[in-house]
């Protein structure tokens, strides 16, 4: 038994048996005796009640009146700040969609227990877990208007980071994406989802693009004359392909700096359905005939990725990290990620994968075939200054058979 908590807990499920029998275990791991309800509806009923928040809250998915998946979006709707476990003798695949719902609620989702729950398991999850302290940061919801964003971009507030990409067969830095970022005076470092959408709403994404394209094609030539050797991508938003005399700015540019479009790869995302390629069409065709590289970014994800490879003469494929990250475990995934990864070999690109943040999914990368890796184990985003450091400390760690890398 652990140290006491003072941590309140909820168990809603609508067998008797199961309550006490968790309760008992939650017991026996240092927790108070739970409140326990039967059913869901008193359950939110007391959440709103004078007792306040639980700060777990351990449910069903199964029970008669209102079950686990309308419970959850209740809870959202409340906007629950505690954590959640799910209990269910529901398949694998089915406690996966479940599991995906509770986060797209914004809900802390600790994992699952399947029935019967043994005590374990429910130790195994509860071991590692702490509360969140603070409520959750709401400022991911902050939208920048169009006047303090064109603002920014004329002062020079938006600054590049950059992410390594490396080989995975051997761990040799290949390249970096180009991540922008805005270095706000007042509010710190603001990530790109929070200013992307307003510049492309409001027919900024131009002069975004091309602040973000100058200075990565600059920083390019500064490596390369160090001989770091480097491909430097750049994302690409689909609003950027609406006007032909894009391509030409990038060639321009490129030639102007003094890099060549063999080392510069445009990383392209559809975010929304398109209604006429013919002009994104185009202008992809005619950088990939100057030799810029093209790589389809988040594939997966897209309205209609299957039909952009087939029309558009992509060099690289980055397998979005929603397939990557645990696919080692899920077998759903493992199979999306193989069909993704066999077929852009068969059409002759390179398949980068996204979102490797752990060990097991590097491990599981090596054992697949994959090309090249980005994500969190290797690295993340950093300032370029910060690179040539990283890269000796990558190749001590490479060197390093204690590591066990490659
Ligand atoms: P993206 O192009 O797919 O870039 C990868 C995003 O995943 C980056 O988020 C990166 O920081 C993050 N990431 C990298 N490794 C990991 C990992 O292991 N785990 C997790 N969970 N995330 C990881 P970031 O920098 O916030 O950028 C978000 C998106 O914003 C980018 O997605 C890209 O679509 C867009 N973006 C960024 N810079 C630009 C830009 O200059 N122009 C345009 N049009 N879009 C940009
Ligand atoms: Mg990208
Ligand atoms: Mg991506």
């Amino acid at each position: 038994m652990r140290q006491k908590t003072t941590l309140k807990v909820m168990l809603v499920d609508d067998e008797p048996f199961m309550l006490k029998l968790l309760g008992r275990q939650l017991e026996n791991l240092g927790f108070s005796s739970p409140w326990a309800y039967t059913n869901g509806h008193e359950a939110l009923k007391a959440l709103a009640g004078p007792l306040g928040e639980p700060d777990l809250i351990l449910l069903d998915l199964n029970m008669p009146e209102i079950d686990g998946i309308e419970f959850v979006r209740q809870l959202g709707e409340q906007r629950f700040e505690g954590s959640l476990i799910l209990v269910s003798g529901e398949d694998e695949r089915l406690m996966q969609a479940a599991s995906t719902l509770v986060r797209a609620h914004g809900i802390g989702l600790i994992g699952h227990l399947n029935k019967p729950a043994s005590y374990e398991a429910l130790a195994a999850l509860l071991d590692p877990w702490k509360p969140p302290k603070v409520t959750r940061p709401h400022s991911a919801n902050v939208q920048y208007d169009a006047d303090t964003l064109a603002a920014a971009i004329a002062n020079g507030e938006l600054v590049n980071y950059y992410q390594p990409k490396v080989a995975v067969a051997d761990g040799r830095v290949v390249g970096v994406e180009t991540l922008v970022r805005w270095r706000h005076p007042v509010d710190g470092l603001v990530f790109p989802d929070q200013f992307i959408g307003v510049a492309e709403a409001n027919g900024q994404i131009d002069a975004l693009t091309r602040v973000v394209l100058m200075e990565a094609l600059a920083q390019t030539k500064v490596w390369n004359d160090a001989a770091l050797a480097l491909r430097v991508a750049v994302n690409l938003s689909m609003d950027n392909l609406r006007t032909l005399d894009f391509a030409n700015f990038i060639a321009d540019q490129a030639a102007v700096v003094g890099v060549p479009p063999s080392v510069v790869v445009l990383e392209v995302t559809e975010s929304r359905l398109m209604e006429d390629l013919r002009t994104p069409l185009e202008l992809l065709t005619r950088l990939r005939l100057k030799r810029f590289r093209l790589s389809i970014d988040d594939f997966g994800t897209g309205h209609s990725s299957l039909s952009q490879l087939r029309d558009l003469p992509f060099n690289e494929l980055k397998i979005d990290r929603s397939f990557v990250h645990r696919a080692w475990e899920n077998d759903t995934l493992s199979a999306i990620f193989d069909a993704s990864l066999h077929m852009a070999h068969q059409i002759g690109m390179e398949v980068v994968a996204e979102g490797v943040e752990d060990r097991e999914d590097w491990n599981f990368l090596r054992r697949s075939g994959c090309d090249l890796a980005q994500g969190y184990f290797i690295a993340r985003p950093m300032p370029a200054a910060e690179l040539p450091a990283w890269i000796e400390s990558w190749n001590q760690r490479l060197r390093d058979p204690a590591a066990g890398l490659v």
